[in-house]
């Protein structure tokens, strides 16, 4: 047996998974120059040619494996491409160039990439732009053929561990319904939002490796222990006979642990915690009932953004929400405004964000404020849907408090314009509002007085409390909720919000980490939101805790913050049942 690489595990409804390698080849591909002699030319017009029928035959495979709940632009998406595929301008030239000068069918190819690259950026427009994109993706992946390196037609990804440099959020949506083993990349940290997705979508993963991809083999044998963040290569029968039975121990711990799903998380001192689950995609109400989620207290809707070209409609908007709400059946929903921007850059936008400190940039609230013609068409169909159900609207990255102000205006509006069209909502949705930017948690009591509940973002509080690119692997060592300086700005958020009597919940990954739960409710919280299947766990826990004698270890340590030691105190609290 061989550790093969380290890394950090995402860990999901079972950590353990055992599968081939696909290696995922893709970013710019290298084509050094080279000529075929005279005799082997038609062989090699028929190779270009016969690369060509690959990449179709890719993109059909990839057309038919959308998930049927994925925004219908994808389709039309993957339909250029493939009418680009087609296009005489893409492949006469090189053909040319093979049959005349005798260039090999790579170098002939990236020869005409280059010269229609170089009159694309001679223009200035912006949606000609995208169609320069268009043509780098698809020679890429022509080239990515002749130098026979792996790119993925989606369907044969079922049962393998994926291996590739860096995966985006748009890309495990994409893997969703392939029943991918699990996946490695050499780069990414763990609170990345393709992190976050992989463990919702009970994806195991070990991210951030460094390596995974030239270190390991294409088609080999893995075994991926995203609990001690490490892959295996090489194990004997017997190595993997071990792993089997713990991957079966742990379903059989989900499918006792979903039996006792609906019981109330009370601890035993009689506190009642509220569970919530996060959600990105419709889809995802399943997994929220399957583990008797009492509501939905994050719905992350910037992924209805996701492989496509264009914003969605108000309509497509209506219909994602409309479905999670009759999902929901009764039970409240709290739907995230628009958090795109850092690492949800959606494909060929105008707004994808010029900054060179994306997570400080035009993200989130800022952008849906500056760009009406995206947030408002939302902030109707959330509206919408509130006429058929306990809907809320959440604004996200808020640091100033006339940001709410300015969202109430466009919310008033928008009821103004429902009236007059005659439509449905309901007139006193709760407008809440998440604190994940330090100068809002200091802040809190103010944004009380404007909100109707809110709710604390770790993920990106101790971001920027800590000054650390969340996805930026190098960082990971720093990351860490338990600084001191998050802790007082977590408790400065539960005293604004218990004094003020403003619901308050908590949405980040902390919530849902059976390490945090027994300090948070000691320091007061009673509402946690996280990603479905965590609630298991956190639920059977929370039936063990005594917040009283919590609250108490967690006063104690507070009184001397500065210096306390992380890892006692979690023993202490784990210890106090
Ligand atoms: C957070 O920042 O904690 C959060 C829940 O939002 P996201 O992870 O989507 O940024
Ligand atoms: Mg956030």
């Amino acid at each position: 047996m061989t550790i093969a690489c380290a890394g950090i595990g995402v860990g999901a409804v079972t950590s353990v998974a055992i599968g081939d390698a696909f290696l995922l080849r893709r970013g710019p591909v290298c084509v050094t120059p080279s000529w075929v002699s005279t005799e082997l030319i038609e062989a090699e017009v028929g190779r270009f040619e016969q690369a060509i029928r690959a990449a179709a035959e890719q993109l059909h495979g990839v057309r038919d494996q959308i998930p049927h709940d994925t925004p219908s632009d994808i389709a039309e998406f993957i339909d250029t491409h493939l009418l680009m595929l087609e296009d005489k301008a893409l492949s006469g030239q090189p053909i040319h160039l093979i049959r005349n000068e005798g260039l090999s069918a790579e170098w002939a190819l990236q020869q005409h990439r280059d010269a229609l690259i170089q009159v694309f950026d001679q223009m200035d427009d912006a949606y000609l732009r995208t169609r320069r994109d268009d043509l780098d993706h698809v020679v890429s992946r022509i080239l990515n053929i002749l130098l026979l390196q792996h790119d993925a037609p989606i369907n044969e990804l079922r049962g393998q561990i994926v291996l590739a440099e860096d995966l985006t959020p748009a890309d495990v949506i994409l893997m969703k319904n392939q029943e991918i083993a699990g996946f490695v990349t050499d780069y990414g940290g763990p609170m990345s939002h393709t992190a976050i997705l992989a463990r919702s979508l009970g994806i195991p993963a070990v991210v951030g490796t460094r390596g995974a991809t030239t270190c390991l083999q294409h088609g080999e044998r893995l075994v991926l222990d995203a609990s001690n963040g490490i892959v295996l290569a090489d194990c004997d029968e017997a190595m993997l006979q071990y792993f089997r039975a713990r991957r079966d121990a742990d379903q059989s711990r989900v499918t006792e642990l979903r039996r006792r799903r609906e019981r109330p998380a009370i601890t035993r001192d009689g506190q009642t915690i509220s569970l919530l689950a996060n959600i990105e995609l419709a889809d995802d109400v399943i997994g929220a009932h399957a583990n008797g989620a009492q509501g939905i207290g994050l719905y992350r809707t910037e992924f209805l953004f996701m492989n496509r070209q264009t914003p969605p409609t108000e309509d497509e908007h209506f219909a994602a929400y409309r479905a999670v709400v009759q999902g929901m059946r009764g039970k409240p929903i709290a739907i995230r405004t628009l958090d795109l921007g850092a690492d949800k850059q959606p494909a060929g936008s105008s707004y994808s964000g010029a900054s060179c400190n994306p997570a400080l940039g035009l993200r989130a609230i800022r952008l849906c404020l500056k760009e009406p013609e995206l947030f408002v068409p939302q902030v109707r169909a959330i509206l919408r849907t509130s006429a058929m159900g306990p809907v809320r609207i959440m604004l996200p990255m808020l640091t100033a408090t006339w940001e709410v102000d300015q969202a109430r205006r466009v919310i008033r509006q928008a009821m103004q314009q429902l009236d007059v069209e005659g439509v449905a909502y309901d007139p006193d949705i709760p407008v809440g509002g998440m604190i994940e930017v330090p100068a809002a948690a200091l802040t809190a009591r103010a944004f009380a007085r404007r909100l109707d509940f809110m709710s604390i973002g770790t993920n990106d509080l101790v971001q920027y409390t800590l000054a650390i690119d969340r996805v930026d692997d190098e960082l990971n060592y720093l990351y860490d909720p338990l600084h001191p300086a998050v802790l007082r700005l977590i408790a400065e958020v539960i005293r604004a919000c218990t004094e003020t009597g403003v619901p308050l919940s908590m949405c980040g990954e902390m919530a849902g980490d059976t390490r945090f739960v027994p300090l948070l409710i000691g320091m007061g919280l009673r509402e946690f939101s996280m990603q479905p299947a965590a609630l298991l766990d956190v639920r059977e826990q929370i039936l063990a805790l005594d917040s009283t004698r919590l609250a108490q270890i967690v006063k104690r340590a507070f009184d001397n913050l500065d210096d306390f030691d992380p890892t006692e105190l979690l023993r202490e609290l784990g210890a106090a049942h």
